[in-house]
C-alpha cells in the first residue's frame, strides 16, 4: 500500500526511508514526526537507560517514591518553561493528540449536545472536529479555500458567543500554517476558553494562559518534547469537573487529576524524557531563545525559497499570508512539483543523509515536501539543508 502510494520505484528514499547508506556519519531528520531529540538529550536519555545503581524510569514502579519525585519534578520543569499559572493543572494523558480530539468534548460537554466552535485551518484541526462532533454540537468556521487548500486562518467573527469553548490548532503540522501568537477573543466579547492544539508547536513560543483566556492546551510530545506514547495536557481548574458520563476514566480529567495523575499506568518512561527535553530547553535560555532558534531556523529556508525565482516555492506567498507561515513545518516543491526531479532531489538528499522530506501522512501523500525543524533540527543541521538545496538548485539552472 505505501510503496504503491510512494510510486513504482523501489529507490529506499522514495519510499520514506529514514535510514540513509551506511556511508553517511550524521543523519538529518527532517520528518515531520516522531522527530529526533537533540543530542544532548539523547545522550541524557542512554545515560539513564543504562545506569546500573539507578533504576531507570523504564522500570520503575509508577507509585514509588523514585517515580512520584521525577513525575513532580517534569511538571515543575514545564510550568517553568511554560510559565503556566497555578490556575491550571498539568496531566500526562495516552492517547496522544487524537485522544484529546475526544477526551476535549467529553470532558467539557455534559449531555453531549452542548455547543463549540472549531477554527478549521488546515488538516489537523479538521481531523479534530471530525473526532470531536461526535461528543458535541460542533460549530465549524473554515478557511479551506475552493481548490481545498488552506492559505489563511479563519475569520473569528464567524464564531458561535454561545460555544462552550473554542477549538483552535495553533500549527497545521501539514499544511504550514501557524499562528505565532494565540489570539485574544475577548476583545470581541467572546467569553468560552480556547481549547489549543499545540502538538507540533508546543514550547517553541509564549503562551499568554490569561490573556487569550486558554481553557485547555494538549500537545502529543512526539515532536518537540519527546516521544510518541504520551500527551501533556493543562487544563484550567475551574474547567475540571464537568464530564459527560460516558466520558471513559482515562480521558477522564477529574478523575485523573484526583489520582495524582496514577489513575492507571502513565507512560514512567516517557515522562522522565519530556522531564530531561524541560531541562534542556532552560539550559538553552528557555522559551524565548527556543523561539529565536526557531525563527532563525525557518528564516534561512523560506530565504532561500523567496530567493530562488522559483526554482522552489511554498503555499503561504503574499504578505498577508507570510504571517502565518509556520516556523515548524515548512511545505515546498520544486520546479512546480516536477516528478522526476522531485524524486531526483530525494534520492540525493538521502544520500546525504537528509531525511524525512517526504513522508506518508494520514491525508496522504500530499502535493508538497516538507521540512519539519522542531527542536531535535538543530541550527547546523538546517544549515546543511540549505546548502544542499542550494547545490541542487545552481545544478539544475547551470543545465
Ligand atoms: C501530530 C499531530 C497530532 C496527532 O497526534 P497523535 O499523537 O498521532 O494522535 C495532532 N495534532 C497536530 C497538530 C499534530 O501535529
Amino acid at each position: 500500500m505505501q510503496e504503491e502510494a510512494f510510486g513504482i520505484s523501489k529507490h529506499p528514499a522514495l519510499t520514506g526511508s529514514l535510514t540513509p547508506p551506511s556511508s553517511v556519519s550524521r543523519i538529518r531528520n527532517f520528518s515531520p514526526g516522531p522527530a529526533c531529540l537533540p543530542q544532548e538529550v539523547q545522550h541524557s536519555v542512554a545515560k539513564r537507560c543504562l545506569s546500573t545503581n539507578q533504576l531507570s524510569s523504564m522500570y520503575l514502579s509508577h507509585r514509588s517514591p523514585e517515580f512520584i519525585s521525577i513525575l513532580s519534578r517534569t511538571k515543575n520543569l514545564i510550568k517553568k518553561v511554560l510559565e503556566i499559572p497555578d490556575s491550571y493543572e498539568i496531566l500526562f494523558v495516552h492517547g496522544g493528540g487524537h485522544g484529546q480530539f475526544c477526551a476535549v468534548p467529553l470532558n467539557l460537554c455534559p449531555t453531549g449536545e452542548e455547543k463549540a466552535t472549531y477554527l478549521v485551518s488546515g488538516t489537523w484541526s479538521h481531523r479534530a472536529v471530525d473526532e470531536g462532533k461526535r461528543y458535541c454540537d460542533a460549530f465549524v468556521v473554515s478557511s479551506k479555500n475552493n481548490d481545498d487548500t488552506f492559505t489563511s486562518f479563519p475569520s473569528t467573527f464567524g464564531i458561535d458567543p454561545k460555544s462552550k469553548y473554542i477549538h483552535l490548532c495553533s500549527n497545521e503540522t501539514v499544511n504550514g500554517i501557524e499562528l505565532h501568537r494565540l489570539p485574544k477573543l475577548s476583545n470581541q466579547g467572546i467569553r468560552a476558553p480556547l481549547v489549543v492544539d499545540a502538538s507540533s508547536d508546543v514550547t517553541t513560543k509564549p503562551i499568554r494562559w490569561i490573556e487569550s483566556n486558554v481553557g485547555i492546551f494538549y500537545a502529543c510530545a512526539s515532536k518537540n518534547i519527546g516521544h510518541p506514547g504520551i500527551t501533556l495536557c493543562v487544563i484550567r481548574k475551574d474547567l475540571i469537573g464537568q464530564s459527560n458520563p460516558i466520558c471513559p476514566g482515562v480521558l477522564d480529567y477529574s478523575k485523573n487529576v484526583a489520582a495524582g495523575n496514577l489513575w492507571n499506568t502513565i507512560a514512567t518512561f516517557n515522562v522522565e524524557v519530556v522531564g530531561l527535553m524541560m531541562k534542556w530547553i532552560l539550559d538553552q535560555g528557555g522559551i524565548e531563545e527556543m523561539e529565536s532558534r526557531s525563527i532563525q531556523k525557518s528564516r534561512l529556508v523560506y530565504d532561500l525559497i523567496d530567493s530562488s525565482r522559483g526554482f522552489y516555492n511554498t503555499p503561504l506567498s503574499s504578505e498577508s499570508e507570510r504571517t502565518l507561515r509556520s516556523r515548524m513545518n515548512i511545505p515546498f516543491e520544486l520546479a512546480n512539483g516536477d516528478t522526476d526531479l522531485t524524486e531526483h532531489f530525494l534520492k540525493e538528499s538521502w544520500e546525504q543523509g537528509i531525511v524525512g522530506l517526504r513522508t506518508l501522512t494520514p491525508f496522504g501523500l500530499g502535493r508538497y515536501l516538507r521540512a519539519s525543524l522542531y527542536h531535535g533540527v538543530s541550527l547546523e543541521d538546517t544549515e546543511f539543508l540549505v546548502e544542499f538545496m542550494t547545490k541542487f538548485m545552481r545544478k539544475q539552472i547551470l543545465h
